[in-house]
């Protein structure tokens, strides 16, 4: 069978018969067969053709599609990037170019590197400069202190001994003097110690009326000396003993009495303390220092709790003070979780208050009552054996003399060495150490001490009020702490507190 139209072909040229010639049978069947290919390639041409044109429209249709996508898509993009970014450079981008926006955001990756890297560089610089201020604080601090304990301790020996009644006032002046320079360094190391963070909070049991009426004592000379009258009420239904740190709080509120004593003339100053709320383990107290003073204007009201300012220009030549107390006050309470309110009339008064949540537990007010019995029986300290460690013969002077007077045995070290020598050929009930010494530190004698005899109580006495020197001195197994120079009362607490029992075998 040949193609259509090579059977048409040999019908009109060849009459219809093939003719008995093999080459010409070759010939037609090789052109049949290019016919036939002809037709195939055609046919797949065509249909080729027609598949083509189908998924031409197909790949339109989607290409639309995507196109429209990609337009959104990148509007979006456009509109999000406008909203996060406010620069010129990119309200200046238009149309939909992708290109350009990537190369925008490029720009923007490094910019926001560099400058994250500037920041970076600026805080460890800053960090560096706080330590640095901070270690010069902590030495400073201890510069001072060394020759202030001196001049506050003999100050104070001095007013109890014997002198001419005309240097009575001198005396006075020298002592008032000597604890504002002593209340300044603590005020400034405070303030630092808030504002690096490094104030850590004590949680222990204490009595708050005690803690109250300490706050009043503190303040009552300079309240007399304004004709001012202090009270204090106190809520009887707040349990006796609660947990915090007495230290601090007992800082806000001595703070708090000593503005009002120091801005109210023939008034009265109220200390009290509220119960707000109690639960089985917990109550809530209202604590609030009211004067019928000066008063505060109401523009002024919340500017006294920035550090260094006062209510008026002429406050420090008037009053004296620095501006540190309100915003250590609030620093402190803030830690705290507090804060402190103020309601103020210019010529009626003011009130300053806080409310602290406060644990309660009634074992810790059994504990801390029979604590108070034991020393109500025991008003000094007679038989202690106290082995003072100091380098320091001003500072040693002036302890022993403290010492001496509560009836203590002193013996005495001038460094850890000679320390660790007497404590393995003496007893002691207790050891008041220093901490910077020649030959051997109070650290490392009190670590080879302890390793002798563990028991033994070893106080540290130190004048740096740094709180880091704080935690390393009980690191190594110290008991406690006195700031130099010392509060008399405050050191013999601590070792009546932390001796070892008298009838003790030492
Ligand atoms: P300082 O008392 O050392 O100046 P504070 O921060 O304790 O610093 O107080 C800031 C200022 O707030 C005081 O200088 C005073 O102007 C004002 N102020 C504080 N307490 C009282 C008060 N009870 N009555 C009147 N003014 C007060």
């Amino acid at each position: 069978m040949y193609h259509t139209l090579l059977e048409k072909q040999i019908k009109k040229h060849l009459n219809g018969t093939i003719p008995d010639n093999e080459n010409i049978q070759k010939l037609l069947k090789a052109v049949n067969e290019s016919y036939q290919n002809f037709e195939r390639d055609k046919e797949l041409s065509e249909h080729a053709f027609a598949i083509s044109e189908n998924e031409y429209s197909d790949i339109n249709a989607k290409l639309r599609e995507e196109i429209d996508i990609r337009k959104r898509s990148v509007t979006k993009l456009i509109d999000t990037i406008r909203s996060i970014e406010h620069s010129s450079d990119f309200k200046e981008l238009s149309g939909h170019d992708l290109e350009q926006i990537v190369d925008y955001l490029k720009i923007q990756i490094e910019k926001r590197q560099e400058a994250e890297d500037e920041m970076r560089a600026a805080k460890e610089i800053a960090e560096k400069a706080a330590m640095a201020r901070s270690e010069f604080l902590s030495m400073m601090s201890h510069e001072i202190r060394t020759p202030l304990n001196a001049v506050v301790g003999f100050t104070y020996l001095l007013l109890q001994g014997t002198y001419l009644p005309e240097q009575e006032e001198q005396l006075h002046l020298l002592k008032f003097s000597a604890e504002n320079l002593l209340a300044l360094i603590n005020d400034i190391l405070d303030f630092n110690k808030i504002e690096s963070g490094k104030v850590s909070l004590e949680k222990t049991s204490f009595n708050l009326l005690k803690l109250i009426n300490q706050a009043k004592n503190t303040n009552f000379t300079k309240a007399q000396d304004n004709g001012n009258n202090i009270r204090v009420m106190f809520d009887m239904q707040i349990p006796q003993v609660v947990m915090g740190d007495p230290l601090r709080i007992g800082q806000v509120i001595t703070n708090l009495v000593s503005n009002a004593v120091k801005f109210t003339h023939n008034g009265i100053v109220i200390i009290e303390a509220m119960l707000l709320k109690q639960t089985a383990d917990k109550v809530e107290i209202q604590f609030s220092v009211k004067d019928n003073g000066i008063g505060i204007a109401p523009e002024n009201q919340k500017k006294i709790f920035e550090i260094f300012t006062q209510a008026s220009d002429s406050t420090t030549r008037q009053y004296g003070g620095s501006g540190l107390g309100l915003a250590i006050c609030n620093g402190l309470l803030e830690i705290m979780h507090s804060h402190i309110s103020l309601e103020s009339t210019m010529g009626k008064g003011s009130v300053f208050s806080f409310i602290l949540e406060m644990p309660y537990s009634s074992e810790a007010e059994q504990n801390a009552i029979n604590g108070e019995k034991a020393a109500a029986t025991d008003p000094d300290l007679s038989g202690t054996r106290v082995l003072l460690v100091e380098d320091n013969n001003v500072n040693t002077l002036v302890a022993t003399t403290f010492l001496k007077r509560w009836n203590t045995i002193v013996d005495t070290a001038d460094n850890g060495k000679i320390a660790l020598d007497k404590v393995k050929t003496n007893s002691y009930h207790i050891i008041l150490m220093d901490l910077h010494m020649p030959e051997m530190n109070g650290y490392e004698a009190c670590k080879l001490i302890m390793e002798i005899k563990p028991k033994l109580p070893i106080i540290a006495l130190t004048a740096s009020a740094m709180l880091n020197i704080r935690d390393k001195a009980f690191e190594v197994g110290m008991v406690d702490y006195v700031t130099k120079p010392f509060e008399p009362n405050e050191l013999y607490e601590k070792i009546r507190k932390n001796r070892l029992p008298l009838n003790s075998p030492l």
